[in-house]
């Protein structure tokens, strides 16, 4: 079984405003009250994990050994079929310029690899999301969560973040990025992973 939170305040390890928002709305119907990393001042550790579970592990255990508080984490990404599952968790890193993240390039990148292989559409793709609850005494709780789509082109909508406007989950018209708040909050892979975190630690 796995070890419940008891608390009223999580602490969330991410930098990320995009996610550190979704994950405020997801437990705000727990009563949970959510501080992120940057509130805190923790520095972001350096993801070299080859799998999301080793990522998540690495920044959810920082924060709660830098902070002594139980801390989450969620390491995500997009896996496209075609691409050999790439980015994968490189994701972000698609994204880097050096000079900021910018995903228009990260996007664009995704698109032009499919099109030099010449991949078959669809261009099946999943997102990706795994949360890490760790505590200071170093144990945690592993939840993976994923979302069924295709990658499409051109990018469609300016809501959410990262890859949002180039992904059309199954059983949709229209991408993430055209998709209300409420309504990718309650599908995403983070949402799967969610449903799990929430029924093995919350009583
Ligand atoms: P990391 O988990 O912070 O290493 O980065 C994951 C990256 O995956 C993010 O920077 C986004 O680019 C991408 N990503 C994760 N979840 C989503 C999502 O819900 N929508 C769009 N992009 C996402």
């Amino acid at each position: 079984m796995s070890r419940k939170f008891t608390g009223d305040r999580l602490l969330v390890a991410t930098h990320n405003a995009g996610k550190l928002e979704e994950i405020r709305e997801l437990l705000a119907p727990f009563g949970v009250s959510v501080v992120g990393a940057a509130e805190m001042d923790l520095p972001e550790p350096v993801e070299d994990g080859t799998t999301f579970v080793e990522n998540a592990r690495i920044k959810a255990h920082a924060a709660a050994k830098a902070t002594g508080l139980p801390a989450l984490s969620d390491d995500s990404g997009i896996e496209i079929d075609a691409l050999d599952k790439q980015p994968g968790v490189y994701t972000a890193d698609w994204a880097e310029t050096g000079n900021g993240r910018d995903f228009k390039l990260a996007m664009t990148k995704s698109h032009d690899m499919l099109v030099e292989k010449g991949a078959a559409q669809p261009w099946v793709a999943r997102f990706c999301s795994t949360l890490v609850l760790a505590w200071p005494d170093g144990h945690d709780e592993v939840f993976a969560g994923t979302v069924e789509g295709q990658v499409v082109w051109p990018m469609r909508g300016a809501e959410g973040h990262g890859y949002d406007p180039i992904f059309q989950p199954d059983g949709y018209d229209i991408t993430f990025g055209e998709m209300a708040f409420e309504e990718k909050n309650r599908i995403s892979h983070r949402a799967d992973a969610f449903r799990k975190f929430v029924a093995g630690c919350f009583d």
